[in-house]
């Protein structure tokens, strides 16, 4: 099947009088109806900008400078901001990590998911929106809904207002949802049940997720397949089960390394040392390189292009150059 959202070459400059900063650098992307795939990559890899470039939400000067955003063969790209603020709400939706700051504090939560049913309603326009509010509230498993209504977002829990945004974001029945790191500001338990409504929710309405999150745990719970990110590029892809089994770039490898497990608990966790180079800094060979331990001549010389290791698993690094196995199974490689 077509994926629904396919981003092709995707690239996003700062326009500055000495020159563009590019801060997106050619990201490649697809999400098909039903998929959850995940961006991941540490704080200030560029997540956030691809997902605000998705919907056109970039404040100049920041713009997209080359490349095609297609959902559903429509490219986003070219379309008037008119038709692209129906495209937003509507069939993409966002959901953010603070959901505090996206809901009105002085508005019960029932009038502002009414607003977003009434902006989205379309031929359901004679429905009461109040009925529609309550089954959305059901869904994403309010209970008691008809009571909750009222509520202002300051009497509801963290969880409960995050499954609010998610109440917000399905009245529009978008065919892919946003969502940037979701759950990080939420404890463990509440962050696994909002998960596992999200899985559900997506089996119910077969919509896509395009999940940005730093957190390979998150990953492994959610998704089918994910982008590793790292400063600005995509710089490996894959389904999660292979890459759980084998990462292949050093970067992921590292990313897998830092995660605390359960064998390595209480031991030190292993840090990836050095720090993602700023977003928009020019780039000469791999951008990885400074950080790498497999980083060698050829590294500092030249970027790296794609290697496939197979048909829906690629990596952007030297070592595979020559289709050679460049990283270890983590378990051998832990310190
Ligand atoms: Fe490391 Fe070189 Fe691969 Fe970059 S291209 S990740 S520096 S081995």
């Amino acid at each position: 099947t077509e994926p629904l959202l396919q981003v092709t070459d995707l690239t996003v400059e700062i326009r500055h009088a000495s020159g563009n900063w590019r801060i997106l650098d050619r990201v490649s992307l697809s999400v098909r109806a039903g998929e959850t795939l995940a961006l991941l990559g540490e704080s200030g890899c560029g997540k956030t900008m691809a997902a605000l470039a998705l919907v056109r939400l970039l404040a100049a000067p920041v713009q997209i400078t080359a490349g095609r955003i297609q959902l559903a063969g429509r490219d986003l790209v070219s379309l008037p901001e008119s038709a692209m603020r129906r495209v937003r709400g509507g069939e993409i939706a966002m959901i953010f990590q603070e959901p505090q700051s996206a809901l009105n504090p002085v508005m019960p939560i029932g009038r502002q998911i009414a607003e977003a049913v009434r902006l989205h309603a379309g031929q359901m326009a004679s429905r009461d929106p109040m009925q529609r509010v309550v089954e959305l509230l059901t869904e994403v498993g309010i209970p008691d809904p008809a009571r909750r209504v009222d509520d202002y977002p300051h009497q509801l829990s963290g969880g409960m207002k995050q499954r609010v945004m998610i109440a917000m974001a399905l009245a529009g029945r978008p065919k892919l949802l946003i969502a940037d790191e979701p759950t990080t500001a939420l404890d463990v338990t509440i962050q696994a049940q909002i998960l596992a409504l999200l899985k559900d929710l997506q089996q119910r309405t077969g919509m896509a997720i395009l999940l940005i999150t730093h957190d390979l745990g998150v990953v492994a719970q959610t998704a089918d397949r994910l982008a590793v990110m790292y400063a600005g590029q995509i710089v490996e892809t894959a389904p999660s089960g292979a890459f759980f089994a084998g990462p292949a770039h050093p970067y992921s490898l590292k990313l897998m390394l830092s995660r605390p497990t359960l064998a390595r608990r209480g031991r030190a966790l292993a840090v990836i040392p050095g720090r993602v180079p700023p977003l928009g800094h020019a780039h000469r060979g791999c951008r990885f390189a400074e950080r790498c331990d497999r980083a060698h001549a050829a590294c500092h010389q030249r970027e790296p292009d794609w290697h496939p290791l197979n048909d829906a698993h690629r990596v952007r690094c030297h070592l595979w150059a020559a289709g050679q196995l460049a990283a270890a199974p983590p378990e051998a490689a832990a310190p």
